[in-house]
Parts: structure tokens; sequence; C-alpha cells
């Protein structure tokens, strides 16, 4: 058996938020809107119809660029891809070819084993969304096929890796952080059940040292990142097999089968053909005024990987938290103003984490906070900290300061006054602790006899029931101390 190397790469077309499509200006969203009502000359291909470069698309496509540390190129050229498929009425697709927007950039992954790798990324160009087909729709006869064009002529950029991969894992790796980097940009929604997102991945094989292997296998359409780790791993597996057994692996499209687990080979008239790519005579060269480039750069800011080194540093995190606060542009600023704040009253980040990563984070996931609106909708950075740091001295209880931190996110008022109005003050005071140690032991016979006798286990129901009996205001931690000390007696 030889040893084989897997050399994978991606091509992924990310949709660019844009209100308007690429060439005219029908809206770019909206595909719950009816079929073919989002359309007009242009983006349906009608004799005649000129297309004109929408700037914003051009914009956010730059800014792509920048988070991929791409070279961005001053002139590009828009070409046509000629081929013939119903959901392309003008029969060519207005892409890019050898001059992209975007040309040579990088992504760095973190590696399962350690260290990190940069992926080299070839190219990443602006082109048109084609149309969608409605094969058999409901309530139509069942050999019938609808064409709807609302989504021809949205902006996508595909984005092209070199094949600098070598296992299913580092593909997903690598899939994840293009995702965060160009959700981090505000380029693409990135939801890939939308479409968003999509992703292809060529695999092949060469025996371990060799130079790259003389046949490329694309799988195309794989709808979540999931899939494309698992693709590319029955890909590893049957090619290997295969030249093991000294065959040649075809030059192949194929697509992932999920319910089957396995790929299957696309239908020949689906694959790929001589596209007689030209330049597009309806579109003038593409340029970037510098002004615009040096200005977009500087707007560019720390990327998620500098965010994260930084949140290690400055604060202390772990990698893992680093990575959780880091998710967004917008709760990486959130919550490193959390943290100055703390800084400045003396509060370590680990009681602001707690809070962040637990009621925080549940709360947002819960009311479907974006984002976006995070600055807005979520509560003020000093309450989250104020409300940490009677948490962390220990003059609430845990449960108190999620009821606590519920109140000061709904009212927007001070903890500190809430903990008053709500008594939400833990308690320590002995002699109250004893009055309802003494209830909660009078209650369970039982569990103070076993704890009597040694049975720690015993202990827990207890306190449970003396928190119960204090209405979550005692301290535990005290709670445990008294019960013993009047069992001990
Ligand atoms: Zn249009």
């Amino acid at each position: 058996m030889t040893d084989f190397e897997p050399v994978i790469g991606l091509e992924v077309h990310a949709q660019l938020k844009t209100a308007a499509k690429l060439f005219c200006r029908c809206a770019a969203g909206g595909f719950d809107a009816p079929a073919n009502t989002n359309i007009c000359p242009v983006c349906t291909g009608q004799p005649g119809a000129l297309p004109a470069a929408n700037a914003g698309a051009v914009e956010l496509a730059v800014r792509a660029g920048l988070a991929l540390n791409c070279r961005v190129n001053e002139v590009s050229v828009f070409v046509r891809k000629n081929y013939f498929y119903p959901d392309l009425p003008k029969a060519y697709q207005i892409s890019q070819y050898d001059l992209p927007l975007c040309g040579a950039g990088e992504i760095t992954i973190d590696l399962k084993a350690g260290g990190t790798k940069k992926v080299r990324v070839r190219r990443a160009h602006l082109e048109e969304d084609a149309g969608k087909l409605l094969h058999s729709p409901a309530g139509g006869a069942q050999d019938h096929t609808l064409a709807d064009f609302n989504r021809s002529g949205v902006p996508l950029l595909e984005i092209v890796s070199e094949p600098d991969l070598n296992s299913a894992e580092e593909a997903y790796s690598c899939l994840t952080e293009l995702k965060l980097l160009l959700q981090w940009a505000g380029v693409c929604g990135c939801d890939m059940e939308k479409g968003e997102l999509r992703c292809d991945v060529n695999v092949s094989l060469r025996p371990r040292g060799a130079a790259t292997p003389g046949y490329k296998v694309e799988i195309k359409n794989l709808n979540s990142f999931k899939a494309a780790r698992d693709a590319v791993s029955y890909e590893i597996s049957r090619q290997a097999a295969a030249l093991n057994n000294g065959e040649t692996v075809a030059r192949d499209t194929r697509l992932w089968d999920e319910k089957a687990r396995r790929t299957e080979p696309m239908r020949s008239k689906e694959a790929a053909c001589d596209y007689r790519y030209f330049p597009e005579p309806d579109l003038p060269p593409l340029r970037v005024a510098p002004e615009l480039l040096a200005g977009l750069k500087s707007k560019t800011g720390d990327l998620p990987r500098e965010a994260r080194a930084r949140f290690i540093r400055d604060f202390a995190l772990n990698a893992y938290e680093a990575g959780v606060v880091a998710s967004t542009r917008e709760l990486a600023a959130y919550a490193e103003a959390c943290m100055r704040h703390a800084a400045t009253i003396g509060l370590g980040s680990k009681p602001i984490m707690n809070l962040l990563g637990g009621e925080f984070l549940a709360r947002v996931n819960e009311n479907r906070i974006a984002p976006k609106d995070l600055a807005e909708k979520a509560i003020r950075p000093e309450l989250l900290v104020k409300t940490a740091a009677l948490a962390s001295s220990g003059k609430v209880s845990a449960s108190a300061a999620k009821t606590l931190f519920a109140r000061a996110w709904e009212t927007g008022r001070d903890p500190q006054a809430l903990l008053e109005e709500l008594g939400l003050a833990q308690v320590s005071d002995p002699a109250q602790l004893e009055a309802w140690a003494r209830e909660a032991i009078a209650a369970r016979p039982k569990a103070a006899q076993d704890l009597k006798a040694g049975n720690e286990r015993a202990l827990g129901p207890l306190v449970g029931l003396l928190m119960e009996k204090s209405a979550g205001k005692a301290n535990p931690r005290a709670a445990g101390e008294v019960i013993r000390k009047i069992l001990g007696e």
C-alpha cells in the first residue's frame, strides 16, 4: 500500500450583501418574493439591455479581498463565460477570468496538532448569480420545470484557494475561518441554508513527497462545512483504494449524497465544458481608485486572528474563550468594552467571561439579537460589569446574579439598586442560616442521618432544601458548613 497525501483546494461562492444586483437596480435580496418579480431586461438578458457595475458590490468585494490579504488589482476585467443552461437566459454569465478584482492572498488556519498554516488564496473575483430552477413544483405536473430569475444577477464573490490543504480537517478549519473573515468584514451573511455561501472542494491524492497529482476530482454544491469534511474524507478513501488497486482516478465532477454517505459522478451535461471566455464588450475595465482602496484599507482594522491574540494577551483569556468573544467583530468590541471597564474597577476578566459566555450569550441567542444590534439591544457594558462584580464579591449567589442580570438588562437600571430593591443580597448571617438549616434537617431526617453516618452525598439535598427555603439567598458554602456543624453537635 502506498502512503498517499491528499491535495485539497476550495472554491467558495459568497453572496455579497448589497441592496441591488450586480449590473442593474433590481433588489438583490427577497428570494421569498413571488417568482420573477425582482427582474428587469438587464438581469434577464434581453437584447439591447446594458449592464452597469454596482459600485457597492465592488466595495464589498474589495473589503473581502483585504480581509483575505489579497492583492487588490487597480484594473480588472469582466468577461463572458459562455454556456447554455435554462437558468441562464443570456447563455453566458458575466464573471472575471485572467484579470480578477482580487489576486493572491492567504488565510491562516490553526492546526489540530498545534501551530498554524497559511493557505494561499489564488484569486477572488466578482460574478453574477444565475436563476433558480424548480423541478416538478408543488401543485404542478410532475415533469415540469419552472425558472425563477429573482436570483439572476445577484453579486457573488468567487474565492479560489490554492491546493494547500492536506486533510478533511484542514479543509473544515479553512472554511470556518473563511466564513468568519467574510462575516467580520461585513460583506456576506454566510447563511448556507439560504445559499449565501456555497462551497465546492477539489480533492486528489499523490504519493507522499511526489509532485502534484495528474488529475483533479471536484465535489460540487456542498451545503454545509460538515458535508464538505465528510465528502473529502470519503473521496480520500475512495481514491486511495482505487490507486492501490492499480486503477487510475478519472478527472471527474461529483456530488455528495448525504443519505448514502458517498460521492456520485455528476451527470455529464452538468459538468464543466469549454466556456470560451472573452472580455465583456458592454462593460469597461473595472477600476478601483487608489483613494478608495487606501480608505478601505485604513478601515479594515483588526482581523479575527489578531483580535483573538489580543484577548489572550491583554485580558488573559484562554484560546477557547478568545474564540467565543471574537466570533463576530461586534461581540469582540462589546467584550473588549466590558473588560476594559472591569479593569478600571480592579475586576479581572474571569467574572466577565462567566457572564458573557453564560447568561449574556444565552439571552442574545434566545432573543435572536443580530451582531449589528448588540450595541443597541444588549445590556450596557458597565451594567454587565457591575453585576459581575457583585457576583464575584459573593454579595449575591450565582442564581441571584442571574436574576439580577436579567432585571438590569430589561430595565437598564443599576444592579446595586436592584439588588437592594429585590432583596437579593446573599445571606451569610449564621443565626438566619441556622434557622433554615434546622428546618431543612427536620424535613429530611433520612438525609440528615446519612450525612451524620458519613455519607457526603446526603449533603447536597439538604443544602438544596435550605437554598429553597431561603429563596436562593443563602450563601451555599456557609449553608453547608452550618448543616455540618448542627449534625456534628
Ligand atoms: Zn435586473
